[in-house]
């Protein structure tokens, strides 16, 4: 195990490795995993034998012991050349990651995989998490797998499939009459009473680290060259920090370049509090009082780590860009039939916030780019069709 120590990613204070941690005790905001990448002899050439799963990237994930992973063979997604919906937009080199193929159909699982890992090689036994959707599903089949408890709460109107799956892998849940905001009260006050462990986005360090091996398969897939722009569907923001990290551990370990793409946010008109943070050059977001989209993974009033998000995207000369309902329902059906990718509504965004860049000049038509379909289309039948 290479980890060094946590950090916060906002005051710097340090912790030592192998610790339960939720946020940071004299900010309140998250803590990053730090590596001793000098210890990692591992080169790109050895990965070729590797299992395609993220474990893979076994040496710079933070768990300890192999028999604590808990693996439902999540990561190692395919990356697509999107020719036929690149012409529509005018876009020659399009890909997409397509995380769907995960297990539990979204990208969730990569950072449950690796939190529920630790989670049990720490000696946790109950797990808790406030969700609309996509990370209920995930933490309930990996805490089944694991033979841990799974609490969740949901809003009442979470998409059908997201109840369903977690009621089938066993999970406690509660349904709540309110906002995400709302569940995460209820997770909080049980977390003293109940014992529970929090895992809620960011509120602990590890599904982070789960998340950033997409950046690690981005560039193994593009044989360690990055993409020009990523552009990714952002909720809480977990894989955009995750792969920008990604791209810092990987120029340390000697893998990659200083070269970083340009990372672009896509949110839902209806919940764009990271755009409206970028337009008036804030360095924190402020909440959104009454968010509303179809995307529910999109539908984040504030997260706790906008302030590293807005960094992210400042650095790397990106930008955020919103899209309507309207637009991304139709997008869609656009990504399904041009390409044989049935998008969750999250992912569809991409397609026309590329529009908008292409249309703001923030996107050559011969640039690389990298969209994220975060997960399938098929857990929407209900959205799809209300
Ligand atoms: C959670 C979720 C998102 C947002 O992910 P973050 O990394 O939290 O920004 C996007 N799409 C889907 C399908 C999701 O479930
Ligand atoms: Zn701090």
């Amino acid at each position: 195990m290479n980890v060094s120590h946590l950090a916060c990613a906002a005051c710097g204070q340090s912790y030592p490795p192998n610790r339960l941690y939720n946020l940071c005790r004299q900010c309140q905001k998250p803590l990053l995993v730090h590596y001793d990448l000098d210890r990692v002899a591992l080169s790109t050439p050895q990965l070729a034998d590797r299992p395609a799963s993220l474990w893979r990237y076994r040496e710079v994930l933070p768990v300890e012991h192999t028999e604590n992973v808990v693996s439902l063979g999540e990561g190692w997604t395919p990356l697509l050349h999107a020719q036929r919906l690149g012409r529509q937009l005018g876009l020659s080199r399009l890909y997409i990651k397509d995380e769907a193929l995960n297990p539990t159909a979204s990208f969730k699982a990569r950072g449950m995989a690796v939190a529920v890992s630790m989670a049990k090689e720490l000696g946790v036994k109950k797990l808790a998490v406030p969700s609309a959707g996509n990370a209920a599903g995930a933490l309930a089949a990996y805490a089944a797998r694991a033979g841990l408890e799974a609490h969740i709460f949901m809003p009442r109107d979470v998409p059908l499939a997201n109840r369903l799956e977690c009621q089938y892998y066993g999970a406690r849940v509660t349904l709540v009459d309110g906002l995400i905001t709302d569940c995460g009260r209820l997770v909080a006050e049980g977390q003293d009473r109940q014992g529970w462990f929090d895992v809620s986005t960011l509120k602990e360090p590890y599904r982070i680290e789960g998340k950033k091996t997409m950046g690690y398969e981005l560039a193994e897939q593009l044989d360690w060259q990055l993409p020009d722009v990523i552009v990714y569907p952002t909720g809480g923001g977990t894989g955009l920090i995750g792969m920008w990290k990604a791209f810092d551990e990987m120029e340390r370990l000697g893998w990659i370049g200083p070269g970083r793409p340009r990372m672009v946010s896509v949110q839902a008109e209806g919940c764009a509090p990271i755009v409206q943070a970028l337009a008036d050059g804030a360095r924190t977001a402020a909440p959104i009082a009454h968010p509303h989209t179809v995307a529910a993974g999109l539908r984040v009033p504030k997260a706790i780590g906008d302030f590293i998000i807005l960094d992210i995207l400042r650095r790397s000369r990106g930008t955020a860009v919103s899209v309507s309902d309207a637009d991304l329902m139709a997008a869609a059906q656009q990504l399904a039939a041009a390409e044989g990718i049935f998008p969750a509504p999250e992912g569809a965004a991409c397609v026309p916030a590329l529009h908008t860049l292409l249309e703001r000049g923030a996107l050559k038509p011969d640039e690389q780019v990298v969209a994220f379909n975060t997960g399938g289309g098929l857990k929407y039948v209900d959205v799809w069709q209300p």
